[in-house]
């Protein structure tokens, strides 16, 4: 069993007006096995969270700690935390022109792993997990994400979720986007992975209807660039009827 421990993170974003903190206290554990919704107002810090976590270099950790099994995430390099056991589905999946699915894929399993998957197997698997995401074969010779649709690009980071089958990941509204057989198909992915793997989750969204293909075993809200309110899967239908304006600060609202 493996443990995520973010402890009174505060981190801020360099931006063109200068510094701008955005993370204030954050605490948040996640063990193996464990589906942790978070939920809440656009702009209240959710991606800034996935990305501190994940060692963008635009995002600067003024305090706290992310333990992984007690070693600190925050000061390792990107690459380091994924060997250590993170992964990051991104909210907006880059584009990366003349690097083909199949390289990346393969290159990123090495690195993770510390070793180069044997071949036959690997290619087993790839085309397996392919076709059960229902992703064309020719998606294996394309450039990562170049000209996918956005439900293909969710589609990919699914894809390396269940290759590089890290101890935790962090999904980054995965679900906004998709249509409702694409939904399903993501989901089914997501639990594989967490069936196969004792994957813990944090799954970020702004809607409950992911939360019925998977489960969480706990829901948060998010505001304010901290954890406000954690509750059971109740919670997600609580917020989806009352919204976050209880949440907000005063004179603000959700858009
Ligand atoms: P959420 O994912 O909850 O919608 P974000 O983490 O994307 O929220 O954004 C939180 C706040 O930080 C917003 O006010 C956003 O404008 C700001 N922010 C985040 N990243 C950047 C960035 N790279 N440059 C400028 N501002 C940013
Ligand atoms: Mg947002
Ligand atoms: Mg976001």
């Amino acid at each position: 069993m493996s443990t995520l421990e973010i402890k009174d993170l505060y981190a801020s974003v360099e931006t063109k007006e200068g510094r701008k903190q955005i993370l204030k206290g954050a605490n948040l554990v996640v063990n193996s096995n464990e589906t942790h919704a978070i939920m809440g107002p656009n702009g209240s810090g959710k991606s800034t969270l996935a990305y501190t976590l994940a060692g963008h270099p635009k995002y600067i950790v003024d305090s706290g700690q992310a333990l992984l099994d007690g070693k600190d995430l925050l000061t390792m390099t990107p690459d380091e935390r994924a060997r250590t056991g993170l992964f990051l589905a991104m909210q907006y999946p880059v584009e990366v022109p003349g690097v083909s699915m199949t390289n990346f894929l393969r290159t990123s399993k090495t690195e993770v792993d510390g070793k180069a998957p044997a071949l036959r197997q690997w290619s087993k698997e790839l085309n397996s997990a392919m076709k059960r995401l229902r992703m064309d074969a020719k998606f294996a010779s394309r450039s990562v994400n170049e000209g996918f649709s956005g439900g293909e690009k969710k589609r990919a980071e699914v894809l390396q979720l269940e290759l590089l089958k890290p101890k935790f990941a962090v999904l980054d509204e995965t679900d906004s986007g998709l249509d409702v057989d694409a939904l399903r198909i993501v989901s089914e992915g997501v639990n594989r992975a967490k069936e196969n793997t004792g994957l813990g989750l944090l799954l970020i969204t702004h809607y409950t209807r992911i939360l019925k293909y998977i489960k969480p075993d706990v829901v948060h809200v998010f505001a304010g660039g901290k954890f406000v309110k954690t509750g059971g899967p109740e919670l997600a239908d609580e917020l989806e009827a009352t919204g976050y304006d209880q949440y907000l600060p005063e004179g603000a609202n959700s858009e």
